[in-house]
């Protein structure tokens, strides 16, 4: 069950090369250049190991297709939505596993639009895939290869204060994890005029530890501030759309409270009038910041393209995914860690607060997020059961999976697209709240 591919609208994931292999994506590669419109399609890859080899195979089918690839090589994943969307009408591919293990790889795809494939869109993809609806072109396209980063870092320090964030000389740690951020977010940070010290630079694609930014793997990290004595601590995630962050005093917050400080500063900075989008599962921490400044807090199903869609039609100027997932298209549309870091920072330069502060001056929310492995019938079972019970008596969105929204927090539960899991969720004005709710719905799961 476990190391099944996972082929969902929302991208391709699998252990290279058991169940993802040079085949499938080459076949991807053919199934997504007779989809895509656009002549040209930017690829690029994450650093794991087995990129290099699935990336060609990729390259190879959509040059079938006769599509024109510009190569990226090893570049972030918010960097090819951002030249798609404000650069080169083209469309994208990159071989990541995202913040899976390093054994892992995948492929998101990226539209014309500068995001991830839409539901509808994804559907039409696999559609052509496993009916191989393939065009294979007389003539081939060709390869070449580029580097966008200069243009994409001054997008993002264009909408933020540079100079004062140069004044201040900030002292900042980041785990890079081997990932993508090894080859740029170094440069990223010393040309805001930070005194940088990179952790887990190499060797790139051995991950010396599980590289989701989630607080059980940033112990390290948070260590590294207080002995440095630095002004903060960030992490991304491999393919850099996810970033966290720990305070000065080695505090973790948690990733959730990411795009908290960057909506926080984009109010407070310049104010809004439209509402917030972020998704089912982010803090309610999001309301209460919003609720200070008059705005409402628009919430969609998971996946960051339906926030991403739901912010387009509502013109926000923020949102985002409460796993560090900030959205700012200032810059552009896509989940980006560089952002995250550069609205941070500001946010300190502007205030001239410490982290800790900053946090310490918000509401006290507590999360805990748990994945329960179960298998496909069971998932559905247990899913219609929570359902059933909880729908009549209390406060349910049903959006996706099944949401349950009471006075002090709320529960959500929900099978992953990405892994063979189902995510339960719980958010609790304190421990204790947070706690008795993750025991009262882990009841409701055979224990592995
Ligand atoms: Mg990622």
């Amino acid at each position: 069950m476990e190391n099944r591919l996972q082929v969902s609208v929302s991208g391709i994931r699998g252990i290279y090369p058991e169940t993802l292999t040079s085949d499938v994506v080459f076949t991807f590669g053919v199934a997504f250049g007779s989809y895509v419109k656009t002549k040209r399609v930017f690829v690029c890859r994450d650093t794991r190991v087995s990129g290099d080899s699935l990336k060609n195979s990729m390259i190879t089918g959509l040059l079938c297709t006769g599509k024109d690839v510009v190569d990226l090589g090893i570049a972030p994943t918010p960097e090819i939505g951002y030249i798609i969307e404000k650069i080169e009408p083209s469309s994208g591919v990159v071989i990541t596993a995202s913040h899976n293990p390093q054994d892992y790889n995948g492929i998101k795809f990226f539209s014309d639009k500068g995001a991830v494939l839409n539901a509808d869109e994804g559907k039409k993809l696999l559609d052509v895939y496993h009916k191989r609806f393939f065009i294979v072109s007389k003539t081939p396209g060709f390869i070449s290869s580029a580097d966008y980063t200069e243009q994409y870092f001054n997008a993002i320090y264009r909408t933020v204060d540079l100079e004062r964030i140069r004044k201040r000389r900030f002292r900042v740690v980041v785990d890079v994890c081997q990932g993508v951020g090894s080859f740029f977010t170094e440069r990223f940070l010393k040309e805001m005029g930070c005194d940088v010290i990179v952790m887990n630079k190499e060797p790139a694609g051995f991950f010396s530890h599980n590289p989701e930014p989630v607080p059980e793997n940033l112990k390290d990290l948070a260590g590294k501030v207080v002995e440095e004595k630095a002004d903060a601590g960030f992490a991304q995630d491999p393919d850099c759309d996810r970033l966290a962050f720990v305070c000065e005093n080695g505090m973790i917050p948690g990733e959730e409270l990411t795009l908290v400080l960057s909506i926080k500063n984009i109010l407070e900075r310049e104010g809004s009038n439209k509402p917030i989008v972020v998704n089912l599962s982010t803090t309610a921490l999001v309301e209460e910041i919003a609720k200070g400044f008059g705005i409402d807090v628009c919430r969609t199903k998971i996946g960051e393209i339906n926030v991403i869609e739901k912010m387009r039609e509502n013109g926000s100027i923020i949102g985002g995914e409460g796993n560090g997932g900030v959205i700012f298209p200032a810059v552009h549309y896509g989940r980006d860690s560089f952002v995250g870091m550069a609205l941070i920072l500001e946010y300190l330069a502007r205030t001239g607060k410490k982290v800790s502060e900053l946090i310490g001056q918000m509401p006290k929310y507590f999360i805990l997020k748990r994945k329960i492995r179960i298998s496909e019938e069971q998932k559905n079972i247990m899913l219609e059961d929570i359902k059933r019970r909880y729908s009549a008596e209390e406060n349910v969105n049903l959006e996706d999976g099944v949401k349950i929204i009471r006075k002090n927090g709320w529960i959500h539960i929900r099978p992953s697209g990405t892994e063979p899991v189902i995510r339960l969720y719980v958010e609790g004005k304190n421990r204790e709240i947070a706690e008795r709710y993750l025991s009262e719905f882990t009841s409701y799961f055979p224990s592995p």
